[in-house]
């Protein structure tokens, strides 16, 4: 059985390289990286790292508009899956390539199957969200990190078949932490004492596209009174230097970073005071590394974490973000995104689809 997997971008590689290794113990991949992410510090430092094997097809397909980079990566992939000739296409997330593999494979009529399913913001200006609604009523598969999303998916009334897998960054995490807890002189590299900073992150279009929203998430994180270190997605550096904001940061003390791969990301994760994040993912790896999160943006697909008292919507409104740092999180953090092997019950699930 051969499987066609489309990823294209930082989160997808760290998705992938869960199931990658037990899918191929049950089907030929075929990886197909379109090129969304082409940056090292978002691409190659992940393959590296996370030992994920090596794409077979690079579509570089990088840049331009939401619309445009969509519809470029659909011409390349209907080619591709008519040569590859597929038993299934697998997608990972909210990204474009998801959406992009998604359709291309629905229209060559090819069974898709969509790892993180039925994740919803309900907020359609954001490009992910209307990514994740439209692959996932074009996926045959639904394979969801929890129960929550395979119920919406339920409300929806998808066509598709809804498997609850558990979450594939759990599995990740798992591996990532104890080789990233041994890394100590990455806090050292950036003169920061563990339990003493703050780790943020942005990059949703909603926060620094907008110039107005972008001074708001820079005056927000200047005002942490405690060090603050920012790996900066390129998206951005360029939003901050095209507003000429990047200098306010570097006054307030912010430490900017260059992107960092993940063993040193993970790193800063496990030994900051709290997160402040626009990610969706980073929002899960604090939860998992019981590190409270305040969230920069007014809802969550992340739902549990916020239920469970580990992470506070806080928007880009400053006092509500500093007062979510203060709090002492609470003493429970269930188990609520499954136990690490769900990268082996996605394998198995599409094996089983696929009847082998
Ligand atoms: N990440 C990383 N280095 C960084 C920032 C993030 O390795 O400098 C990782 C992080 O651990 C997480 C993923 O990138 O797993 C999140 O990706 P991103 O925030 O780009 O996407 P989202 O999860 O919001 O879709």
């Amino acid at each position: 059985m051969r499987v066609l997997t489309v990823i294209g971008n930082r989160p997808q590689f760290i998705k992938a390289a869960a199931v990658s290794g037990p899918l191929r113990a049950v089907a030929d991949e075929v990886l197909v990286h379109t090129g969304q992410h082409y940056d090292d510090a978002l691409s190659q430092v992940f393959f590296d790292e996370l030992g994920l094997p090596r794409p077979d097809h690079r579509l570089d397909l990088g840049g331009g508009s939401n619309t445009a980079q969509t519809a470029r990566m659909l011409e390349a992939l209907e080619p591709l899956l008519a040569r590859e000739h597929p038993a299934l296409v697998l997608v990972y997330g909210d990204t474009n390539s998801t959406l992009a593999g998604a359709l291309a494979g629905a229209q060559a009529r090819i069974p898709v199957a969509h790892v993180e399913a039925g994740m919803r913001s309900y907020d359609r200006s954001m490009p992910e969200e209307l990514n994740r609604v439209l692959t996932d009523h074009a996926s045959d598969l639904l394979l969801c990190s929890s129960q929550a999303p395979a119920e919406i998916l339920r409300g929806e009334g998808v066509g598709g078949e809804i498997e609850v897998v558990g979450d594939v960054m759990v599995d990740v995490a798992q591996l990532l932490g104890p080789r990233a807890a041994a890394r100590t002189e990455t806090l050292a590299r950036f003169g920061l004492t563990a339990g003493a900073y703050v780790l943020a992150t942005a990059h949703r279009a909603g926060n620094v596209d907008d110039p107005v929203r972008l001074a708001r998430l820079v005056a927000l994180l200047a005002a942490v009174p405690y060090p603050v270190i920012l790996p900066l997605h390129p998206r951005t550096a360029a939003r901050l230097d095209a507003a000429g904001l990047r200098a306010r940061l570097e006054q307030s003390g912010a430490v900017l970073a260059p992107p960092l791969g993940p063993l040193d990301f993970t790193a800063l994760l496990h030994s900051a005071r709290a997160v402040l994040t626009d990610s969706g993912g980073v929002q899960k790896e604090a939860y998992l590394a019981g590190v409270p999160c305040v969230t920069l943006r007014a809802e969550t697909e992340w739902t549990e974490t916020v239920d469970a008292g580990w992470n506070v919507t806080a928007d880009l409104d400053a006092d509500a973000a500093l007062a979510a740092l203060e709090r002492r999180p609470p003493a429970e953090r269930p188990p609520l995104y499954g136990d690490g092997r769900a990268g082996e019950r996605v394998a198995a699930a599409i094996a089983r689809r696929m009847g082998v």
